[in-house]
Formats: C-alpha cells, structure tokens, sequence
C-alpha cells in the first residue's frame, strides 16, 4: 500500500504543527510509521490521500456512532448553514437539545453545552467545587478526562502514550489538589477519602474506561463509588464522553443503574461537530452563571450547526432501539471471533468488551486498571497495528485507546474484521 502523500503532507505538517497533528496521538508514535491523512470517509470506510481505503474502527473516537457522513446528519448541517453559522444568542435549537439530553440521560436535570470534552470536565468540577466549597479532587489512574490542568495526573490516552503522564506547565498547586487511586479497587479509594476526609468535591470516573483501552468497572464497584460520595458529600461525576450514547442511549447510568450527581458528555452529542456538555442535578447546575456565582461561558457554545448535528444524531438514536441491539451484536460477534483466532493459535491475550467498546491487550493478564493495562506488549502492538493497517483496517493507533464500533458495519464488515486480525496475528507473534 503506498501511502506517499500521507508521508509527504506529515513531512510539510511537521513544520508549521508541534509534531505535524493537533492532537498527540494521531502521530502514531505508539506505532511507529506515519500518520494516515484521511481525505473523505463514508458509512464504515475512511479513504486517505492516496485514495486507500480502510474499515473504520475508531469512528473519529466515538462520534460517528452512525458510521460517516450519515444522511440525516448531512442533511441537518446544510440546511443549518442557510441560516448562518453563529450567533453568539439563544436559540430553540438549544432548548430542543437540553431537552432532549435531559429526556435520554437518566440523573441530568439541567445541562450547559460547550465546545469540547475538555470544557465540560474543567467546567464541571469547578461547579463541584463551588457548590461544596472543598478544593480537592478524586481522579483514577489511566482514566482522562481532557487536558485541563487537573486532570494531567496520572491521566491515560494520549498522556500515557507520549509519556508524559504528568504534563510540564501544571502547577504543583494544582497538581496538589488532584488526587489519585487505581481503578476497581475499593479499599485504596475508603483510604484516600478518609485521609481527606471533608476536603474532596468531586470524584471522577469514567464509568466503563476507554482511556487505558477499554476497561471495565467489577461488580458492585459503581454502586460501592456512589454510596461512598453520597456518605462524603462527594459530587460523583460520571465522565460519559465516550460512554454516553454509547452503551446505552442513556450512557453507562442508563447500563449500570447508577445514578451520578453530575455527567459530563462530549463525542456522540455532536455527532462530529466540535460539542461537550455537563449537565446534573438541577441544585448543583443553578451554581452555574447567570443563575448562581460558579462562572462558565463561550462565545460558540451551543453552536448552531453543532446543535443541528447533535440533535439529528440524538434524535435518531432515541427513536431507533435496534441500533444499540445491533451494536451489541457486533462488539460480542467481533470479541468472539477475535477468541476463537487466539485459541487457534495458542495465544492468551485478554479481550475487554462492552457493546461497542473493545480492547485486544497484548498481555495474558486480565485487565482490570492502569497497572494491568501496563503489562501488555507495547512493541508487539505496534507491529499487529501496522499489520492490520496494511490489510486496509484503521485501528487506535495505541494499545491504551478503545476501539469504537459503528451501526455502519455490516456482517461482511465483521467477517473481514475477524479474519483480517488472524492474518495480522500470525504475521506478527
Ligand atoms: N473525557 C473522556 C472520557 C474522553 O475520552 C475525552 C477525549 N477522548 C475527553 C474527556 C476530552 O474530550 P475532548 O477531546 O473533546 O476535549
């Protein structure tokens, strides 16, 4: 596969962006080689510079739930553009969109949109910490949650890939006002609490982790998080930015039956548009300005187009049940035919599935957390990724990202997924 435009635009880029990309990871520094330019994508295929084509399983990590450039969507952007791009003044679209978030996710009573994940989760622990009056903060090693300051801790994706887990320009200050705990181990987390006991105002989580690749949460363990916050005085903050629509359309509340004080959101409600939003328990969201002191604001938050985006995704999906059956018939049929591969070849690596969520692990270890998701063979990812990649599959280009199924895969989709990775496996154990 030639891929000598991909190669020549990453030279150019490299001179006029830090590292040719504006978001770390689509370097492919974790895997060696050069990043893909991608041209034009439609339903599950992406096309490059070069005119390759590639079956899609990142989905622009998460928004193209529908598979690309879907027709309702497609429709709902242009004929927003006729009316102009931005007003920077309320809307009814932005009503209609608060609406019918507050109507699909279980625990939000009041939400404000802003621009990115990023934002919301910046925006939301402010607001936690203005309504509590404490300073602190709980986050879970390998979770991320953005680039905000507070969050550059011990924080997974892009941050674990390049290394720098703790980012140059945090302040130790903020820094000190960030705690951290392993994922799925309650006692850590009882002792952290009791040593700050009447100090912390948000604990974090993502609820399933997408971050370390994917990672789910033991049995019980939500449910331990919330009768913890609750006896604390702790906002509990679901950071559903990847799980929200995801796993269900009300998110990962929705699946466990938990219900957080706060959730941020991001991804799936733009349906590809830059949008983020934090919504929750109506007292906890009047902190918000105007209608209390916690200050938050943009100058393009509830972008028209965006909303016009999100609200056709959103309502497609609340209206169509059978795309999270689907969904999930794909995650499981994939995880299963991914197994029977590995049986075949004597190998022992763990799979995390979860809908459409899923992690191969190059590690024989169950992963549970950060450190388990450490003992997977980095090396030996990067190699199956450059096979897959040469086969036409586009996979996360780093063993601690999930990958993200779309309604677009078709049975044939899922047998060339399947057989694909074999071929990949054998060429590289
Ligand atoms: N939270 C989670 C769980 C995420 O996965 C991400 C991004 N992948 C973010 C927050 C940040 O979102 P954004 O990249 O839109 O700022």
């Amino acid at each position: 596969m030639q891929i000598n435009q991909s190669q020549a635009l990453f030279e150019k880029a490299k001179q006029y962006i830090p590292g040719g990309v504006n978001s770390p990871v689509r370097a492919f520094r974790a895997v060696g080689g050069s990043p893909i330019f991608i041209k034009s994508a439609k339903g599950p295929y992406l096309y490059d510079e070069d005119g390759n084509q590639y079956l899609e399983c990142i989905n622009s990590w998460g928004p193209m739930i529908l598979g690309h450039a879907h027709e309702l969507i497609e429709k709902a952007v242009s004929d927003a553009i006729q009316n102009s791009f931005s007003f920077g003044a309320p809307t009814r679209k932005e009503v209609e969109m608060a609406e019918l978030i507050i109507s699909m996710v279980p625990s939000v009573e009041k939400v404000r949109m802003v621009n990115s994940g990023t934002e919301a989760t910046m925006s939301a622990i402010r607001v936690a910490r203005g309504y509590t009056g404490r300073d602190k903060i709980i986050k879970f090693e390998g979770c991320y949650h953005g680039h905000g300051d507070s969050f550059l801790i011990a924080a997974g994706s892009g941050a674990v890939t390049m290394g720098v887990p703790d980012s140059p320009g945090v302040t130790k200050g903020v820094a000190n006002d960030t705690l951290t705990a392993p994922f799925n181990d309650l006692a850590a987390l009882t002792t952290l609490v009791e040593a700050n006991k009447g100090q912390v105002a948000a604990l974090i989580l993502e609820p399933v982790v997408g971050n370390m690749g994917c990672v789910l949460p033991n049995e019980g363990y939500l449910q331990a998080i919330r009768d913890l916050c609750t006896k604390e005085g702790i906002v509990l903050i679901f950071d559903e930015v990847m799980t929200g629509f995801r796993l269900a359309k009300g998110g990962a509340q929705e699946r466990f039956g938990i219900m957080p004080d706060m959730t941020t959101m991001g991804k799936i409600i733009g349906g590809g548009m830059p949008v983020g939003a934090y919504g929750g328990k109506r007292e906890i969201m009047d902190c918000v300005s105007p209608a209390g002191p916690v200050y938050q604001a943009g100058t393009l938050s509830g972008n028209p187009i965006a909303m016009s985006a999100g609200l056709a995704m959103l309502r497609y999906l609340d209206s169509h049940p059978e795309v999270y059956t689907r969904l999930e018939e794909v995650g499981s049929t994939i995880k299963n035919g991914f197994n029977a591969s590995l049986q075949k070849l004597g190998l022992n690596y763990t799979i995390n599935q979860i809908g459409s969520m899923f992690t191969l692990f190059m590690t024989d270890q169950p992963v549970t957390d950060f450190n388990s998701a450490k003992t997977a063979d980095l090396a030996l990812f990067g190699r199956y990724f450059q096979a897959m990649l040469k086969r036409g599959i586009y996979l996360a280009p780093s063993q601690f990202e999930s990958l993200f199924f779309s309604y677009a895969l078709e049975d044939q989709h899922v047998q060339q997924l399947i057989e694909t990775n074999e071929e990949a496996l054998k060429e590289v154990i």
